[in-house]
């Protein structure tokens, strides 16, 4: 059953895959549009100031930020993304005219902006999981060190795991941090901090799923244990970063990872007679149905959701769910061992 379940989704896997090189960003009509419109400065009425750059002899009298490489820099890659967005814009509203159906460009579909925000929804709802897990992580604070008995002697706290959520609530305020900074700004760099973030948290909760599952509680068989996760992640963080972001890898990559620990916590979840196991089973189960959303992917309805969106919104009621369960399992693992004590 369980490898049927595996090679199901790495079989969506290759469909994504398939999805990611896009249609939109190869057609010549685009491409021409884009090519124009750096070098002219403008989309039909639209006037694009990043793209105008002052003539080379006019160095001389421009402010002296405007000569620094860096600031050129940052206003050339605002002029390419500009160009590509109202192209885009331009591309689809003619295409629409013509009775035909959006499709994605650069690997993304066509979506309205907000503001400064390029996939608001994506954004906000980012931002709400931020939220989510921020208020959850710090009820499990309050729950563990203020509410629960401490060790008498060391004060420190009965349950096994609490340093470990410690860290997995910070990696997951960072991977939903960037994640709302890259739904805002799609950049080179931003795109690098969501992924190389959320492969972060994905391997570092696999390792946590694998020490609390196997009750592992010294330190040398807890690193023992992470050690193999930990430098794969870190490896796939490093290749991504100076090598080459490979989607459709890191894609595989994450899968396997996110189907590996949800499959670890479903089994122990089966055999486990632990108080909170509906709990897990639940955010489990959750879980998985919230992962199709990111395989099933459709276009955005009105310009603004797509199932992106409504993944990144799933998963809001989801982490609810999965503090509750991690301070059910601090409460109950604090009990059993106070009462091992007596
Ligand atoms: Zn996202």
């Amino acid at each position: 059953m369980a490898a049927v379940w595996f090679s199901l989704f790495l079989c969506f896997g290759f469909l994504f895959l398939v999805l990611e090189a896009s249609i939109g960003d190869r057609d010549e009509i685009y491409r021409t549009c884009v090519k124009q419109c750096e070098e002219k400065g403008y989309v039909g009425t639209i006037s694009i100031t990043h793209c105008k750059f002052p003539p080379d002899d006019a160095h001389v009298n421009s402010s002296w930020y405007m000569q620094e490489p860096l600031y050129v820099e940052w206003k050339h890659l605002n002029c390419r993304s500009e160009c590509r967005y109202h192209c885009m814009m331009q591309r689809e509203t003619e295409k629409e005219a013509q009775g035909l159906g959006p499709v994605k460009y650069h690997g993304k579909w066509p979506f309205k902006r907000v503001f400064v925000f390029q996939e608001p929804v994506s954004a906000a709802f980012s931002a709400l999981n931020l939220l989510m897990h921020f208020i959850g992580w710090l009820s499990f604070f309050i729950l563990v060190h203020y509410k629960l008995p401490l060790r008498p002697q060391s004060k420190r706290t009965y349950y096994e795991y609490t340093g470990l959520w410690h860290i997995y609530g910070l990696l997951s305020m960072n991977a939903w941090f960037w994640s709302a900074i890259f739904h805002t700004l799609d950049f080179n760099l931003t795109e690098k901090l969501d992924y190389s973030s959320a492969v972060a948290l994905l391997g570092y909760s696999l390792i946590l799923s694998i020490l609390r599952v196997f009750n592992v509680k010294d330190e040398a068989s807890r690193v023992m244990y992470a050690a193999p996760v930990l430098a794969f992640v870190t490896t796939h963080i490093l290749y991504l970063n100076f090598y080459d972001l490979d989607y459709g890898w890191n894609m595989k990559v994450c899968l396997v990872m996110g189907i590996g620990q949800l499959m670890i916590w479903s089994v122990w979840a089966g055999i486990t007679c632990h108080p909170a196991r509906l709990k897990l089973w639940a955010a489990v189960f959750g879980c998985a149905l919230a992962m199709l959303l990111e395989i099933y992917d459709f276009p955005p309805y009105l310009g603004y959701i797509d199932a992106h969106a409504l993944w990144h919104f799933s998963t809001i009621p989801l982490t609810y769910l999965w503090w509750s369960f991690i301070k059910a399992d601090a409460i109950y693992r604090t009990s059993t061992q106070i009462r091992k004590m007596k």
